[in-house]
């Protein structure tokens, strides 16, 4: 192609490619429709069902061009309206989101500007707003300076990072695998099994250590298990605890499983996904030890309000992490001088990302932390309000919680787990508010978890209300 015929071409591509460009006008316009939409959205949360048993339809891509209204429209009735609507206060089934306004800003910022924010030559500020993201919470967990961390996508990949560090530390491998064992509460979340699987360590041995009646690891079974299992030639290598547990929001005794990791130099995990950020409430008692961990993982899209999409883990080893994570190559020799531990790929499996550091560094400036504690305060309160109205209609009710999530079942005479199972879909198919099943003690148990910063008293009474309404079609 001569120069001539390869400018003329360029013109012709350029007149559609340049539709991506789109005009100062038409953003603005853009803009006010998606508020709009926004704002249609938000004013209606406290009013609309928690939940559409529903499957959605017409969203393959179709190459055929689409206007952003139409697009809303069908986002509004195939996203919005089928399966739970986590924005909303009602939503109290699994582990609520959430979603604060100021969040959507911040991506938004993060969207238009997009700083790489994962190699610190590249982009010093959102390299260093990540890492401040990290420091606050080292402090808050009281973790040393020393200690790395990052942000992921959420607690599933923070387990990943935390778990290979602790395999590469403990050098887990080859035919050693078969020799370690871990040690995990029968309540733990199910992220820890499959990152084990993930990581290489399907053949490690697992031993599921017993609980006492408020779901918390007996720290004699665990000391017990270990023992017989070092009289049996294997290595004990590592023990997860859990800073509220998925089911029951249970905190298991931190400090005193540290000391037994300690002795027995395990390496300590501690899933704090749900509950960690409670450790800024009333109840940070129940948090003691939480510092001495050698990894740590917490999801502040749960527990800080924030819109799906962010997790972080903590550890101590720095050395453990950089074995995995850090790894350089002749494209990246511009950045090689920099310290590596300012940029969170060194940390993280991941190289190119999105700026999840902007989406929790900005409401907390914004806000400032007292709101946030403020909430997760009230989230405490209001699991106990409504255990109490539950108690007056005549429900069994789970031990007193540690945190916010609780669970309940009616005692019927007879066919109890069916008539609860009967009771839950009652629930799901009113949908006016989400609620969610599960099995603890071999009982089939409906849960409350109350941890969306939309909930408030009105929406436990309305709660209360549904349960009341659906109580009398099952009995
Ligand atoms: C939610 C949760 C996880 C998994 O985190 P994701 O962000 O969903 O990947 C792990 N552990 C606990 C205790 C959780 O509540």
């Amino acid at each position: 192609m001569n120069t001539e015929e390869l400018l003329l071409k360029l013109t012709e591509l350029n007149e559609l490619s340049q539709q991506l460009i789109t005009p100062e006008e038409e953003r603005l316009e853009m803009l006010s429709t998606v508020t709009n939409y926004a704002n249609q959205f938000i004013k209606e949360l406290d009013t609309v069902k928690a939940y559409h048993q529903k499957e959605p339809h017409s969203l393959e891509i179709t190459n055929q061009k689409k206007s952003l209204t139409e697009l809303l429209d069908l986002y509004q009735k195939q996203v919005v309206e089928t399966g739970i609507n986590a924005a909303s206060g009602k939503h109290m089934g699994y582990i609520p989101g959430g979603g604060v306004f100021t969040v959507a800003l911040a991506d938004f910022i993060a969207a238009i500007t997009n700083p790489f924010a994962s190699v610190h030559y590249a982009s010093p500020g959102a390299t260093t707003i990540e890492n401040e993201v990290i420091n606050w919470l080292k402090t808050t967990f009281l973790f040393p300076e020393s200690s790395v961390g990052c942000l992921s996508s959420g607690g599933s990949i923070s387990t990943l990072i935390a778990f290979t560090a602790a395999r590469d530390h403990h050098k887990v491998k080859n035919e050693f695998i078969q020799k370690n064992v871990v040690y995990l509460s029968e309540q733990v979340h199910h992220s820890s099994q499959k990152a084990l699987r993930i990581i290489g360590l399907e053949d490690i041995i697992i031993r599921y250590v017993s609980l006492d009646h408020n779901h918390k690891i007996k720290t004699k079974s665990l000391e017990d298990l270990i023992q017989k299992d070092i009289a049996a030639g294997l290595q004990p290598f590592m023990v997860v605890a859990t800073a509220g547990t998925t089911d029951t929001g249970t905190i298991d005794p931190l400090d005193e499983i540290a000391k037994i990791s300690r002795n027995y130099k395990m390496w300590f995990h501690v899933d704090a996904a749900y509950g960690g950020f409670f450790i800024m409430t009333s109840k940070k008692e129940l948090f003691k030890g939480i510092e001495k961990a050698d990894s740590l993982i917490i999801d502040p899209h749960k527990g800080l309000f924030i819109p799906y999409g962010v997790g972080a883990v903590l550890v101590k080893n720095s050395d453990a992490v950089l074995h995995s994570n850090y790894y350089t190559a002749n494209y990246m020799q511009d950045g090689a001088n920099e310290e590596m531990l300012k940029s969170p790929a060194n940390i993280s499996p991941e190289l190119t990302k999105h700026f999840r550091g902007l989406r929790v560094w900005l409401p907390l400036q914004m806000h400032g932390i007292d709101p946030l504690i403020a909430c997760l305060e009230e989230k405490l309160l209001l699991v106990h309000y409504f255990r109490n109205q539950l108690a007056e209609l005549g429900f069994h009710l789970g031990p007193e919680p540690d945190l916010s999530i609780s669970y309940f079942y009616y005692p019927f005479e007879t066919d109890a787990d069916q008539k609860n199972k009967k009771l839950m879909d009652e629930i799901h198919a009113n949908g006016s508010v989400f609620l969610s099943s599960s099995i603890i003690d071999k009982r089939f148990v409906i849960r409350i978890a109350i941890l969306a910063f939309r909930t408030k008293k009105e929406t436990v009474d309305e709660a209360v209300e549904m349960i009341k309404k659906c109580l009398h079609k099952v009995k």
